[in-house]
């Protein structure tokens, strides 16, 4: 067991979810970096741990299996007793070229499986062990791609993933309010990654919304929507 508040990232090992480990376990965070491919999850930690205050922890999860999900919280339930902070990063398939009209439900499945159901799945196995936190946060990393007043333009499975998803979140925020554990979307903005290609902001700029939901105070808003602290229209 430990002081430090104890953090899972999912889709830690690239982009905004590595930059999210990298900067919670530079405020002292004890962070489990997650990854689908364990070896992937190595690497990050090694390439992070030496530039971090906190502890970096290598851990393989894929959020589409329910098996890899629950050996997690056995081995998180062992190591530390408790979750703090779960913060739902990992996504695919940001599908511009797409439309609704035409789209293979098979990928729109697909994408709902990791997107939607990935947070959905890792969030109900991970609550017994948030609720043995004193402050439990969960961040939903969406995007605005999943408002309802942006739902234009591409991105069907994508932007419906993301729709659900901050349902799910107000589903969540609600059920989970009297327990005090503050359950938030966030869309991080456009963002330099793999996903988001060249052009969008550093990833920096991109984890520190997620970043701010994953560390607010107990007087922290729940069930809003919000990219850099200021909330956006669902
Ligand atoms: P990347 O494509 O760079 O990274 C996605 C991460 O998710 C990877 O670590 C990937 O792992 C992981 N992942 C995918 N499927 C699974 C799975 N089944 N189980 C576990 N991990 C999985 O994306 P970003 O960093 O750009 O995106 C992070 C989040 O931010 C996503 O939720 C995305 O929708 C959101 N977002 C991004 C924006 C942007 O402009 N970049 C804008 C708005 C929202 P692997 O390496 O194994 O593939």
């Amino acid at each position: 067991s430990t002081a430090a508040p104890v953090t899972l990232v999912t889709g830690g090992n690239r982009g905004i979810g590595r930059e999210t480990a990298r900067r919670l376990a530079g405020l002292g965070h004890t962070v489990l970096l997650s990854a689908r491919r364990p070896e992937n999850a190595e690497r990050a930690v090694a390439d992070l741990a030496p530039g971090v205050r906190g502890a970096l922890v290598p851990c393989r999860l894929d959020v589409t299996d329910a098996d890899d999900v629950r050996a997690l919280t056995h081995r998180v339930e062992e190591e530390f007793g408790r979750l703090d902070v779960l913060v739902n990063n990992a996504a695919v398939n940001y599908d511009t070229s797409r439309r609704a009209v035409s789209v293979d439900l098979d990928e729109v499945r697909r994408t709902l499986e990791t997107n939607l159901f990935g947070a959905w799945r890792a969030t109900q196995a991970f609550l017994p062990l948030l609720r043995r936190s004193p402050h439990p946060r969960v961040v939903m990393v969406s995007s605005e791609s999943g408002s309802l007043e942006t739902m234009s333009g591409g991105t069907p499975a994508y932007g419906v993933s993301k729709a659900a998803l901050n349902a799910l979140t107000r589903k969540l925020a609600d059920e989970l309010r009297a327990e005090r554990i503050l359950v938030n979307a966030v869309c991080p903005g456009w963002t330099a990654t793999d996903m988001g290609g060249p052009g969008g902001a550093p990833v920096d700029q991109g984890a520190a919304g997620v970043v701010w939901a994953a560390t607010l105070p107990d007087s922290g808003p729940t069930g809003g929507f919000f990219r850099e602290g200021e909330p956006l229209a669902w």
